[in-house]
């Protein structure tokens, strides 16, 4: 029987149409930067409910989720309408292993995220942990428009702090912006460009790559760098490539 716990939306930061953030006061018991807790509301009599990686750090408050709002999704284009004071409902325990403790430790983490898909990666940035087990820390995010790319102040901030430890680099698929690659990750994984641009070299020695979001772009990924020696990592047989797909 799933339990679920109240919650009150604080602030709905519309970015753009189809992109917003949903700041949450609930008490939900302690979770590990990177996992995901299904959030749900009553729509036609019906409790909706979907699994959301949580933006923020277990330390931070309110809670923080990054949305997109699929077209014709009925949680999403509801979540989206919420207010200031509205109540949403949070299952009573944050899920998944798409965590440090699942990673092993090498010199560089890369993580790599299409869209939302780089929510979880900011709770992990805003931990101890990931600065006391990787030297470097890169953090790439693929989007279609500039529009979709929010929460550079946060990555602005990071940046100042952690300065050559960490790289921000961002891939726009439809328009030119500026610093971002024009096209796919998956693409650049296989030409060199990405490992280029940031300046460090991808290898099974000293390479874990976290991937999240779109679960083509997670597949293309997993095989292009599978071609060149890395493995998925197993509880059982640890490896490289750790996922999480979002749909
Ligand atoms: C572990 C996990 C964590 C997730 N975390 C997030 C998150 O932090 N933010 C978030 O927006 N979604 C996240 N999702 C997706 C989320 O659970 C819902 O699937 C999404 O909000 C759509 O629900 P819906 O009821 O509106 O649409 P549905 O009717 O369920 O439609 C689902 C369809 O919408 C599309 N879709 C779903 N999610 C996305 C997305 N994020 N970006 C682009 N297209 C999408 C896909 O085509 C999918 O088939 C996560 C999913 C999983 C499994």
């Amino acid at each position: 029987m799933t339990s679920w716990i109240d919650g009150t939306v604080v602030e709905n930061i519309h970015w753009h149409q189809n992109l917003f953030t949903l700041k949450i006061d609930a008490d939900i018991p302690l979770f590990s930067a990177g996992q995901f807790i299904s959030l749900a509301l009553d729509i036609d009599g019906e409790r909706v409910a979907r699994p959301y990686s949580l933006l923020s750090s277990p330390a931070q408050t309110p809670l923080e989720f990054f949305f997109y709002v699929a077209s014709d999704g009925v949680l999403s284009n509801a979540l989206v309408n919420l207010k200031s004071g509205d109540k949403v409902f949070l299952k009573d325990q944050a899920q998944g292993f798409f965590i440090l403790d699942e990673i092993p430790s090498s010199r560089d983490l890369w993580m790599i995220g299409t869209g939302t898909g780089i929510a979880p990666y900011f709770s992990i940035l805003g931990t101890e942990e990931v600065w006391q087990k990787y030297k470097n820390v890169v953090l790439v995010e693929g989007v279609r428009t500039s529009m979709d790319l929010p929460y550079q102040d946060l990555i602005e901030a990071i940046s100042q702090e952690y300065l050559e430890r960490f790289v921000f680099q961002a891939f726009v698929s439809r328009e030119d912006f500026p610093d971002a690659i024009k096209g796919r990750i998956p693409a650049s994984l296989e030409d060199g460009s990405l490992e280029q641009k940031v300046g460090l070299r991808l290898s099974p020695a000293d390479s874990q790559i976290m991937l999240c979001g779109n679960p083509e772009m997670v597949k293309d990924c997993v095989g292009i760098l599978k071609s060149r020696g890395f493995e998925k990592n197993l509880r059982r047989k640890p490896g490289q490539i750790t996922t999480e797909n979002y749909w």
